[in-house]
């Protein structure tokens, strides 16, 4: 099964995305994840990335092909694979079919997990994410749920980031809603609900 989850950052794709590794035992490709453990490890991906994402800007697209394109060569991927975060330009959407034909592994499905904005500017400043396993929560987790682990806010979970990551979202990303639709992968479902409610319809679009 090769997804790709599309949404504005806050919509939820990280928490389907983990009920999905959960039950089907695929690889989670998160752009983001693996950008902030760049950052985390001080590497020259990470030095190039952190500015960009402290303002909620998008990383340019050849650094990010880049990384995605590698990860996709590990044999982990080839039974399958959800993409968190990638693609979010049209070049992305583009690069990304050129290397699934090369791989001639192409997409089952984009779903699309649609919030309203405003819902979002609450949620993020609100979200909080554990240092340990990820797990993702709310400002009522002291500790984490999961592990016990230590909560923290995001440097770009504030306001003003937020609205500029939902502009940017608006601007680069919206338009690949139309390209999936165009090439018939597009599903739609309402995010604006209880989680476990959300996966319900998601695993109805992939069954
Ligand atoms: P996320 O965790 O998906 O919200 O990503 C956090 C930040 O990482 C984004 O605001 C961007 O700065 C950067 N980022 C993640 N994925 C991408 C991508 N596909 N293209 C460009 N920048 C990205």
């Amino acid at each position: 099964m090769n997804i790709v989850l599309l949404g504005a950052p806050g919509a939820g794709k990280g928490t389907q995305a983990a009920k999905l590794i959960e039950e089907y035992n695929l690889p989670h490709i998160s752009t983001g994840d693996m950008l902030r453990a760049a950052v985390k490890a001080g590497t020259e991906l990470g030095l190039k990335a952190k500015g960009y994402m402290d303002a909620g800007d998008l990383v340019p697209d050849d650094v990010i092909i880049g990384l995605v394109t590698e990860r996709l060569q590990e044999p982990d991927t080839e039974a399958g694979f959800i993409l968190d975060g990638f693609p979010r330009t049209s070049a992305q959407a583009v690069a990304l079919d050129a290397e699934l034909s090369k791989l001639e592994r192409p997409l089952d499905a984009a779903l699309l997990i649609d919030v309203d904005p405003e819902v979002i500017v609450g949620r993020l400043c609100s979200r909080r994410m554990c240092r340990e396993c990820g797990h993702i929560g709310t400002v009522a987790d002291a500790t984490c749920p999961k592990c016990g682990g230590e909560m923290y806010q995001r440097d770009d979970d504030n306001e003003a980031t937020v609205r500029n990551r939902l502009d940017v979202y608006e601007k680069s990303t919206s338009p690949l809603i139309d390209y999936y639709r165009g090439c018939e992968l597009l599903v739609t479902i309402d995010g604006d609900r209880d989680p476990d409610v959300v996966y319900a319809d998601v695993k109805e679009a992939l069954a």
